[in-house]
């Protein structure tokens, strides 16, 4: 025998389906089911219906119509069927002669000689060939991959497969059947099977497979948990008079309650020797950026630095300017890494943050890089957090472990998240949420027009900056085109300098230099600008107050948390404030639910909610769930009773039957559990 043989293309397939380990192979469901356990009489079959006949070949050849094509006529008691072939062997030709009887399976269709079946199935059989005994599974298959050989291989493998029970017994939700045979029937159902109920993913055997991978999933969360409450991390105390109080003096506006409640939730876990790992959660325009200041305050009064990264540089620079302008006063130093520092002046903040001269550090992705050295790094802050990657969080967690010490984790969003998402994938996440808005906040009026309607938008502009408030013209960005979004902003920003005469109308977008955009954003946050024509980076945490009106052309294309993210860059000051969405008809059903949406509240609870059910969590999820589909069968809307019910197990099980939850993280997660600790 060859040592080593060579990977066929199928083996190869299967490994870039994942499909490696027994249980891989096992837990790879079919798509749908054959029915080839009954046999029908020709004369009964159905137009467009798939369904297996036999009967007995009584002509075959080949002949030339619009082209060279094998006809095979067959029959049985009950009538005659054609079957046209276009593509076969020689061998096919012998294999059908006269006399032969076949099992044929296929959908029929009648045509201009009578009943066929284009390229139908085809089986030589006797008399007595028995039927299939269970419906016949059909798999994702590709070119690569045939549907026969995966077939073989999930039947191998799901007989190979250690599915004995690892879960103890009675913990199971009753009704349910074990885990071998759920599987057992997925794969084989018998022919009496409701081929609905299978569809649906709504059977008892389903329902089982779900809750094994949703227990699978509570448990690794659980665990990594625990695992952090073992790890240590600097005790951060805020000195009495201290920086803190002294931010807090400083401030020109009181805290709501909100944020007194959850700056508190926050200072309590600075001040554990574990690492926080906690979530901010509010509204746009809530506030979070001066709760994450005050963190950073208690951090560096203690003598720790402060990193703060931010997914865009246009809000790293924003909250640069704000943070050094609280900061600095106070005799502070602050850092400034992004990809566009560079030579010189990066290495002077590279050896700020690396000599512990720099207290606190911001910046983009820049400050995940190698290169970039903490002295004593005691608190990670990441605002809009569901802008990065799991990946990248990993990645700014490991290389912040320094002196066997972890950082402690500030994750700031905008973008809540429903109930049951928090309960899987935020499992291990603490918590807070600002549910309140600054004092003095007009509501936001938002209206929708058509794009017929643009002359009266532009009008309604020039009413607004007469009367002295500054305004938002966001274009959207063509997924397939940089250019052509380019230059959509470009021709709206000549256009609209044109119309507004007399009205300072600036002009950003992603392909400017960091400089350039600085010097814009900082004549429109000045108020030497009124009008600002901007693609979609402006998207999160831009703050100036006195924008009151935002203009978003071809709201169709964008999706919904990205509206209200959008929308939030205005209603931050005391003026009334309208958000303009025009849209282009034709709108598609889940266009017009966004833009009803948008309409019909401004709450970003009630946003995300709707968000949730018009996308569904996989796409909710984004950035997280890439690299990794988390979870393959359970439906957190559909299955919220079976997640409650894991949700439940998970402690007890971790707590008494270590062993068993070990096994079963392991069967079903292998390499991803990783992911989950994110
Ligand atoms: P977000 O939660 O969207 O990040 P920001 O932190 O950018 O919100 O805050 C939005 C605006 O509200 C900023 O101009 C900020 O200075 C201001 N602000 C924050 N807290 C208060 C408060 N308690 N009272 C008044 N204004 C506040
Ligand atoms: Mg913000």
């Amino acid at each position: 025998m060859p040592e080593a043989s060579a990977k066929s293309a199928p083996q190869k397939a299967m490994e870039k389906l994942g499909l490696l380990r027994d249980i891989d192979l096992a837990l790879h469901l079919p798509l749908r089911y054959e029915d080839e356990t009954q046999l029908i009489p020709i004369a009964a079959l159905r137009e467009n219906e798939a369904a297996q006949v036999e009967g007995v070949v009584v002509d075959c050849q080949v002949e030339m119509r619009s082209r060279r094509q094998l006809l095979v006529r067959v029959k049985d008691e009950s009538g005659s069927l054609l079957l046209r072939f276009l593509h076969f062997y020689p061998s096919q030709q012998k294999q059908m002669s006269a006399a032969t009887r076949l099992r044929i399976r296929g959908e029929a269709r009648v045509g201009f000689f009578g009943r066929e079946m284009v390229h139908p199935v085809v089986k030589v059989v006797d008399d007595d060939t028995p039927l299939a005994q269970s419906l016949t599974p059909v798999y994702p298959a590709s070119a690569q991959l045939p549907q026969a050989y995966l077939r073989k291989a999930v039947a191998s493998g799901l007989a190979r497969a250690d599915l004995r029970e690892i879960l103890p017994a009675g913990v199971v939700p009753s009704g349910l059947p074990s885990l071998k045979d759920a599987l057992h029937y997925l794969h084989h159902p018998p022919p009496n099977a409701s081929q609905v109920a299978l569809h649906e993913h709504n059977h008892p055997a389903w329902h089982r497979l779900k809750f094994e991978e949703l227990l699978a999933q509570q448990l690794s969360q659980l665990q990594a948990q625990r695992e952090r409450a073992l790890l240590a991390a600097p005790a951060l105390r805020g000195r009495p008079g201290g920086l803190h109080e002294k931010l807090l003096a400083a401030l020109p506006f009181q805290l709501t309650g909100a944020q007194r409640r959850v700056a508190e939730e926050v200072a309590q876990d600075l001040a554990r020797p574990q690492p926080m790992h906690r979530l901010l959660q509010g509204d746009v325009g809530s506030g979070k950026t001066v709760v994450a200041a005050l963190a950073a305050a208690v951090a560096i009064d203690a003598g720790w630095q402060c990193a703060l990264m931010a997914p865009t540089e246009i809000l790293a620079e924003q909250h640069f300017r704000k943070l050094i302008g609280w900061l600095e006063p106070m005799g502070l130093k602050v850092a400034w890494i992004t990809g566009s520092v560079k030579g010189k002046a990066r290495q002077k903040m590279l050896d700020a943050a690396a000599s512990g001269e720099a207290q606190l550090i911001v910046g983009t992705h820049a400050v995940i890089e190698d290169k970039v050295k903490f002295a004593r790094l005691g608190l990670a802050v990441i605002d809009e957090q569901h802008r990065f990657g799991v990946a990248q969080r990993l990645a700014l967690r490991n290389k912040l472990k320094a002196m066997d010490l972890e950082p402690h984790m500030l994750m700031m969003s905008a973008t809540p998240i429903p109930r049951t998402l928090a309960m899987t994938y935020f499992a291990d996440l603490d918590v807070s949420t600002i549910d309140e808005l600054p004092p003095g906040r007009s509501p936001i009026v938002t209206k929708v027009f058509t794009d017929s309607k643009r002359h009266d938008v532009v009008d309604k502009i020039r009413m607004a900056v007469a009367d002295g408030a500054q305004v938002y013209w966001v274009c959207p960005l063509v997924e397939e085109s940089e250019a052509v979004d380019l230059r959509n902003a470009t021709e709206t920003h000549a256009e609209l300098s044109a119309t507004l005469t007399g009205t300072s109308v600036g002009l950003l977008h992603g392909r400017m230099s960091p400089a350039d955009k600085a010097a814009v954003m900082a004549q429109f946050s000045g108020g030497q600008m009124s009008v600002l024509v901007a693609t979609t980076v402006i998207e999160v945490g831009v703050d100036v107050p006195n924008a009151s009106l935002m203009v978003i052309e071809h709201a169709e294309r964008f999706g919904l948390a990205q509206l209200h993210q959008l929308r939030g860059r205005v209603g931050r000051g005391s003026k009334a404030s309208v958000c303009v969405l025009i849209y282009s008809a034709p709108l598609s059903d889940t266009g017009k639910s966004r833009l009803k949406a948008m309409a019909e509240t401004t709450d970003g609870f009630e946003i995300a909610r709707r968000d949730l059910d018009i996308r569904g969590p996989g796409e909710f999820m984004g950035s997280r769930q890439s690299g990794a589909e988390l979870l393959r069968f359970a439906d957190l809307q559909e299955d919220a009773p079976l997640l409650v019910a894991a949700r439940a197990l998970a402690p007890r099980l971790l707590d008494e039957h270590p062993e068993a939850a070990r096994r079963q993280v392991a069967r079903w997660l292998g390499t991803k559990a990783e992911f989950l600790k994110a």
